[in-house]
């Protein structure tokens, strides 16, 4: 039996707000030249000493905090499709991004029509494997940052929406992306594409708002957002 050494934290909603609204811009845009969507586990990792769930980066167990806990992600079928590369003139330095193929499709034709009204749209973030999400956990905690502290603004891995190959960043992935004219676009037009906001200003669960993050969880189809853009 090992022993696993635990750091327990409990954060409320308003340290992680305040946290949220105060930290550096974090730019993750993934280098990786995945193409590939790594398999999701699908069952929580065991933690022996309660029913809490655990992340385990580096042979060492941690306890998620109470914000993340019951919001780990399950493997969805979509996630073992091939990813595609998003256009690097929609990408932050023409860097590599990936996403799944509707949701790539859909947001570059969502990039190309506010390009025509005159914004322009610039992600630096899309398909994050749990491997990858371990590494930023990793780097940051390497740099003297707790386990915690990193969670307070990096969603652990197994817990990230990136993981899907849905999800966007978009530039500026901070809290001065709602004084970009990329915000009010998106906020009039996003869900004709099929992109939502996943964390906003007001939610029923009292998530920190995170105006940069969108997901692509379409409710009408393509065909229909197509007529209204004609
Ligand atoms: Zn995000």
């Amino acid at each position: 039996m090992k022993n696993y050494p635990i750091t327990l934290v409990t954060i409320s909603s308003v340290v992680f707000i305040s946290l949220t609204l105060l930290w550096p811009a974090a730019s993750f845009a993934n280098n990786e030249e995945t193409v590939i969507a790594e398999p999701l586990e699908s069952d929580r990792e065991p933690n022996k000493l309660s029913l809490l769930e655990t992340v385990t980066i580096d042979s060492q167990e941690y306890i998620i905090p109470e914000s993340w806990q019951d919001r780990k992600l399950g493997p969805l079928p979509l996630a073992q499709s091939p990813l595609v590369m998003v256009p690097p003139e929609f990408v932050k330095n023409n860097g590599h991004i990936y996403l799944l193929p509707e949701a790539r499709d859909t947001f570059q034709k969502m990039a190309e029509t506010a390009k025509k009204a005159g914004i322009a749209m610039i992600i630096d973030s899309g398909y994050r494997s749990v491997r990858y999400q371990k590494k930023i956990y990793r780097r940051l905690m390497d740099k003297g940052k707790t386990f915690a502290e990193v969670a307070r603004y990096v969603a652990p891995p197994g817990y990230s929406e990136h993981m899907l190959g849905l999800a966007v960043d978009f530039v500026p992935s901070n809290w001065h992306f709602v004084d970009n004219p990329v915000y009010q676009w998106l906020k009039e037009h996003g869900s004709t594409f099929g992109f939502n906001e996943s964390y906003p200003e007001i939610s029923s669960d009292n998530r920190p708002w995170e105006p940069s993050h969108w997901i692509f969880r379409p409710t009408i189809s393509p065909l229909q957002t197509a007529r209204k853009f004609k």
